[in-house]
């Protein structure tokens, strides 16, 4: 389909890109990678009477490690992260899940900013971000402000971010040394979005897991942490009986989805799969 007609503005700056979406009010949208966005528009579920493109921003490029923490911008794409040599140890799960997404022509436009933006429920950066306690960075009329990514997803397609806000980059604590991390993911075959997805983080020690963070995407309307599994393994060995019990904790009392690819019990049964993947990469 075609979409409804909409003026395009290209916008230098950050500054700039809030002006114009300032201006165009309820009418205007932001354009990244445009690969959420213009599906929507030519499904007419969209019809913004302004597209701001903001693609060609300096400010909104670049992956860096500084004050302890990894910066990632928002118009970085997948495989920028992908293909970064800045991801540090520890954060591996960056680089393993910007290979994951889509196909080369989504990973080539579509951009980080983009994807938390559009918060799809099987998108794959959300649960990453919540289990390496990243905060996501937005500018906006009245100024900067940085959100935790817990504070962040809210619900089905719905997140913190503002009126006439924009994301501009996220932020990760650099982990402390002997930290792993991993991404796996169960993918719809045809669109490679997750079904399932599991971010785990962990610091092993002396044969035991302490500071776990697990995620999940793909399994509710939002991402959430798994506080059930994470107990679980805190402070225990880090050895298969563990992983495999603190992995049947995966969604429990969660509001699991279902979809004509997975009903609620086997979207419930791939989380417990998935966590246990995920847990065992990072225990071996
Ligand atoms: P756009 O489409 O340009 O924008 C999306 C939304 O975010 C719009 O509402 C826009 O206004 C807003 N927006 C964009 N940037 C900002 C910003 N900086 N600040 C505020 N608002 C902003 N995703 C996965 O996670 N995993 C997959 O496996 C996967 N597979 C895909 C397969 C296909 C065939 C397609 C088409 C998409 C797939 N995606 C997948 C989604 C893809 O990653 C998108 O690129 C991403 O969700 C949106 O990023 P974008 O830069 O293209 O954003």
């Amino acid at each position: 389909m075609i979409p409804s007609s909409f003026e395009y503005h290209k916008a230098n700056s950050v500054e700039e890109a809030v002006q114009l979406l300032s201006n165009g009010g309820d009418d205007a949208k932001i354009l990244a990678g445009g690969h959420s966005l213009i599906p929507t528009l030519k499904l007419r579920l969209n019809d913004p009477d302004h597209l701001i493109d903001i693609s060609k921003i300096d400010a909104l490029k670049g992956i860096s490690v500084s004050d302890g923490h990894l910066h990632i911008g928002a118009g970085c794409t997948h495989n920028q992260i992908a293909t970064s040599d800045a991801i540090p140890a520890g954060l591996e799960m960056f680089s393993q899940a910007g290979h994951m997404i889509g196909d080369p022509q989504v990973r080539n436009r579509g951009t980080i900013g983009g994807s938390i933006a559009h918060a799809d429920p099987a998108a794959d950066w959300p649960g990453i971000l919540l289990a390496s306690n990243a905060s996501i960075n937005m500018a906006g009329p009245n100024g900067e402000r940085s959100v935790p990514a817990s504070d962040f997803f809210i619900a089905l397609f719905t997140t913190a971010l503002g009126e006439n806000e924009i994301i501009t980059s996220v932020s990760i604590p650099v982990p402390p040394a002997g930290t792993k991390s991993t991404y796996q993911k169960f993918v719809q075959p045809a669109s490679r979005f997750a079904l399932v997805g599991c971010a785990a983080m962990a610091s092993i020690a002396d044969g035991k897991c302490s500071n776990v963070q697990v995620a999940f995407n793909g399994v509710s309307a939002a991402p959430f942490r798994d506080a059930g599994v994470e107990s679980a393994l805190n402070g225990a060995d880090c050895n298969a009986e563990n992983v495999a019990s603190a992995s049947s904790n995966a969604a429990n009392g969660k509001t699991v989805m279902q979809s004509h690819f997975a009903s609620e019990k086997y979207r419930s049964h791939l989380a417990k799969v998935y966590a246990k993947k995920a847990l065992s990469a990072i225990c071996s």
